[in-house]
């Protein structure tokens, strides 16, 4: 298995990380995808890849939640982060209109820079969208032959919005929400209507633990998710769509390598 978003950037991580690749490598989490969200964590992502090569990967890109710092400097710092070879997609970058942490305004100004960037470089586009789907809509159908190389990661909307993402040719990524009782059962409906080769998992750890009541005695901090509890999402994603899990793993790896342009181990 392949997690193609964990936030392993971040404090939390910053006492352990030899220990929990660890137990991710032992638990067949192959490579590990760690999210850059502003320039800080970007930077963080690509020392831990050339600490680990083969096993992490980093993006570069400003999270819509602090698009408010973005400027054309920025700009300027992310297209010399993402001419190194192990940062292997621009983002994470998108639009949040749940939380609205920066104004929608400057969200959408800091997620267009992006694409403009994605446009001019060879490497694919690793999506957040969170109740802005007409928004988001908007600026990526201006951008055809981008949305064939972008994945929407953490997808958690509604049917219509997954096959206007599916329409115009993007991959889903999908963590531990599929295994929420509740919140995770339009998304454990809905997956059915994606095709094999457009799925992608990963965990988006510290967050979003699957099956939290089951699995939380069994991390090494009780809140904080870890990439070794992939197999989890990929078993309920398996049910949810009556595939076989070992073959789903098999799908969703070579899917993500492709995707990522990522070598075999
Ligand atoms: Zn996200």
């Amino acid at each position: 298995m392949i997690d193609i978003g964990a936030n392993l950037a971040g404090k939390s991580f910053s006492a352990d990380l030899p220990e929990v690749l660890a137990r991710a490598r032992q638990h067949s989490v192959e490579q590990i995808i760690v999210t850059g969200s502003d320039l800080e964590s970007s930077q963080r992502a690509i020392d831990l890849s050339n600490k680990h090569p083969g096993l992490l990967y980093a993006t570069a890109g400003i999270h819509p939640h602090t698009a408010s710092e973005f400027s054309d400097a920025t700009a300027g710092t992310l297209e010399q982060m993402l001419a190194r070879d192990c940062v292997v997609a621009i983002g994470e970058t998108g639009l949040d209109f749940n939380r609205n942490y920066s104004s929608q305004a400057a969200q959408t100004r800091s997620f267009e820079a992006h694409l403009e960037l994605a446009e001019s470089i060879d490497k694919p586009l690793f999506l957040h969208e969170r109740d802005a789907f007409t928004a988001f809509y908007a600026c990526m159908q201006k951008h055809p032959a981008l949305c064939k190389r972008a994945v929407v990661h953490c997808f958690t909307g509604n049917r219509q919005a997954l096959h206007a993402y599916l329409e115009l040719g993007m991959h889903i990524g999908i963590t531990g929400w599929i295994c929420d009782k509740k919140r995770g059962r339009r998304l454990r409906t809905i997956v059915r209507d994606i095709p094999l080769e457009r799925f992608m998992i990963e965990t988006d750890a510290p967050y979003l633990i699957p099956n939290k009541e089951q699995l939380a005695p069994l991390l090494a901090k009780p809140h904080r998710n870890e990439p070794w509890t992939l197999q989890y999402t990929l078993a309920q994603l398996a049910e949810a769509i009556d595939f076989d899990v070992e073959l789903l793993g098999e799908k969703t790896t070579a899917n993500t390598r492709k995707f990522f342009n990522l070598p075999t181990t």
